[in-house]
């Protein structure tokens, strides 16, 4: 069996509009080259990479079709799409806070979607042995009826609900370790017990005011929630330690039938929208982390969706490293800051603080 790779073209057209990094252009704010951080490149060149590497020969890289309007509806009220669909017809614009489209956004968005159902359709089916979706627009900060931060429909929600209208599975877990808090997954599963969500994320980065440890979930979906916020400037210690101590444990009590990673890499130590140190390495081995816990509970049904990152150099390296891991592969695109970051990591004061950090969210538990 082997990994998939789902991925389109269209998902590259996606237009973020006239921005200066995350400031619309006007009055003294003038253009930038790249535009809004949340643009193309990032994930074209980390589908350039392991195509150039070689990898992408032992992946099964595949397209999928569009979510449909009734996938959508699944998620998302008809007012929203039907806002969203007139205003991308019309050439473009934005609905909520600062996550612009243009053109045939609605089209791109929903392949951005159809790309995460089809891949956790392929492992849920038996066809693939875990697969990553290389989605955009990402999908996890958007709610039922509010987009926001960059994301327009709930990729990881749309692509969970249609495989259990299918019958494909009954009980989901998802782990976002986006630098951000998955504020519209949690949204759209908050008082739902057959969806278990969790979040690893800078504390008060954005949203900055969602992602408590507090916010636990409500009615029948209490206690199925889990936010993880970590202090600015964690590191790869940090990282691999609140997984094992907080995430793992979380979803090994649950034991989901799949477990669907929401897979961004601002985490990482140079990404201009995230103030935290985690290397290449460590999404080497926080995938291993989630493989070794996927062959534990659900014969390793593993998805990963992909969500932000903004270093156009590094997102690259840290998802081919993902995918070499996933793939079992041998084939390595070694890491070109791999004499830098490690040197940048915390003090080991800061990394006991982080630890003591995790120790009170445990023991509030
Ligand atoms: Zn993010």
């Amino acid at each position: 069996m082997t990994t998939g790779f789902f991925w389109d073209e269209q998902c590259f057209w996606h237009g973020g509009g006239n921005y200066a990094g995350m400031l619309p252009v006007g009055g003294l704010v003038q253009p930038l080259d790249g535009g809004l951080p949340e643009s193309p490149e990032t994930k074209r060149r980390l589908k350039n990479l392991i195509t150039v590497t070689g990898l992408a020969q032992e992946l099964a890289l595949s397209g999928a079709d569009a979510a449909t309007r009734d996938d959508l509806l699944r998620v998302h009220p008809a007012h929203y799409l039907g806002e969203f669909k007139a205003l991308s017809d019309a050439g473009g614009g934005e609905l909520g806070r600062r996550t612009p489209f243009g053109q045939g956004g609605f089209e791109i968005a929903a392949q951005s979607a159809g790309l995460a159902k089809a891949a956790l359709a392929a492992v849920l089916g038996g066809e693939l042995e875990n697969a990553y979706a290389l989605s955009r627009p990402p999908g996890h900060h958007c709610l039922p009826d509010y987009p926001n931060g960059f994301c327009l429909l709930n990729n990881i929600g749309i692509a969970i609900e249609a495989a259990k209208a299918a019958g494909l599975a009954q009980r989901f877990a998802v782990l976002d370790w986006d630098v951000h808090h998955g504020n519209g997954t949690e949204a759209v599963f908050y008082d739902r017990a057959d969806v278990l969500t969790v979040s690893l994320h800078q504390e008060r980065n954005y949203p900055m005011d969602t992602g408590a440890f507090s916010d636990r979930g409500t009615g029948d979906g209490a206690g199925f929630n889990l936010n993880i916020p970590l202090p600015p400037g964690t590191g790869h210690t940090g990282y691999l330690s609140a997984m094992e101590e907080l995430a793992i444990p979380a979803i090994h009590s649950f034991a989901p039938d799949v477990l669907i990673v929401a897979c961004g890499f601002d985490a990482a130590a140079n990404d201009p929208l995230g103030r935290m140190l985690a290397t290449a390495e460590t999404f080497t081995l926080m995938t291993r982390q989630v493989m070794s816990l996927a062959a534990q509970l659900c014969d390793g049904k593993l998805v990963m969706v992909h969500e932000g990152g903004y270093s156009e150099t590094y997102v690259p390296f840290c998802g081919h490293n993902v995918l070499q891991e996933m793939a079992g592969s041998e084939i390595s695109a070694p890491d070109p800051f791999a004499q830098v970051f490690p040197l940048r990591q915390p003090d080991p004061r800061f990394d006991a603080f982080v630890a003591a950090w995790i120790a009170d969210m445990k023991a509030a538990l």
